[in-house]
């Protein structure tokens, strides 16, 4: 085991109830067990993580390697089947669906590739529509900072379809910042923008990350995407296979080459 691997796991023997707060989210032995008929499918194999606060993950592996059911356990979309999921110091995976629903409301933010703003409320209402759901009065004060930090603020009053996809995505930001959730969850949030565009959108997750403390746990398979993250994790047949410590995109590149294989 690498000493970047130990120092994400940590201790798994450790009581979560004990552990400092200091990590936005800790998945401790998470192994989801998926049944359908005579077969069953093990899509996270004693999978433990913790990403600390403040800090900026990129999960990657090909395709059927866990990335999204990791994505789902570790933000209470979805409960393990064994192991522990805890989102800042609330553990999420022993609560039931209404429960889960409220912490997921109050502490997660989701960005997705095809941005999923409602197409019938105007940017300004999408945005607060987080707020609105979980019954948090709005900050207008941090409202008006991130619609100005992402870059939205003349289009306010537009609905989506008259923004660009560049545009759209920087408002599904805007919106998953707005209840200053613990962590920001993206299953390949760049994927469906040109090349240009998801650099801006990578650039302005990292300086979140760097200006406001955000946590980002992002799913990619772009090494170019991956490079803007702190760590990046390799998923292989369900179960963390690396940990890249601040890597660049060649390297990430020649790592995920050899998955391809
Ligand atoms: P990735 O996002 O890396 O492509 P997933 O997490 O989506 O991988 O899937 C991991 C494995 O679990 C795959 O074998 C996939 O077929 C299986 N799987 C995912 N979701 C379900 C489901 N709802 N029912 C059955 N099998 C599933
Ligand atoms: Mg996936």
């Amino acid at each position: 085991m690498t000493a970047a691997v130990t120092r994400l796991i940590g201790r798994t023997t450790a009581d979560p109830k004990q552990l400092p707060s200091s990590d936005a989210i800790r998945l401790i032995d998470v192994t989801k067990t998926y049944s359908s008929g005579d077969s069953t499918v093990a899509a996270l194999q004693s999978v433990s993580l913790r990403v600390p606060r403040g800090s900026f993950l990129a999960v990657m592996g090909r395709s059927g390697s866990g990335k999204s059911t990791l994505l789902h356990c570790a933000a209470g979309l979805d409960v393990p089947t064994t192991g522990t999921v805890m989102i800042g110091d609330t553990t999420v995976s022993g609560l039931n669906e209404t429960r889960r629903t409220v912490v997921r409301r109050q502490h997660v933010g989701f960005i997705f590739q095809s941005y999923n703003l409602i197409p019938s409320l105007t940017i300004e209402d999408n945005i607060t529509l987080p707020l609105r759901l979980a019954g948090t009065k709005p900050d207008h004060s941090w409202l008006a900072t991130i619609v100005e930090r992402v870059g939205i603020s003349g289009h306010l009053r537009r609905m989506p379809s008259e923004l660009s996809g560049g545009q759209q995505q920087r408002a599904a930001i805007a919106r998953a910042l707005s209840g200053r959730p613990e962590v920001i969850f993206g299953d390949e949030p760049t994927g469906a923008l040109d090349l240009s565009t998801a650099t801006d959108v990578l650039e302005l997750l990292r300086d979140l990350v760097s200006e406001f403390g955000q946590t980002v746990v992002m799913v990619t398979h772009d090494p170019l995407a991956a490079s803007y993250a702190d760590d990046t994790v390799v998923m292989l047949d369900g179960r963390i296979d690396q940990v890249l410590r601040s890597p660049d995109a060649a390297q990430l590149a020649a790592v995920l080459g050899g998955y391809h294989r």
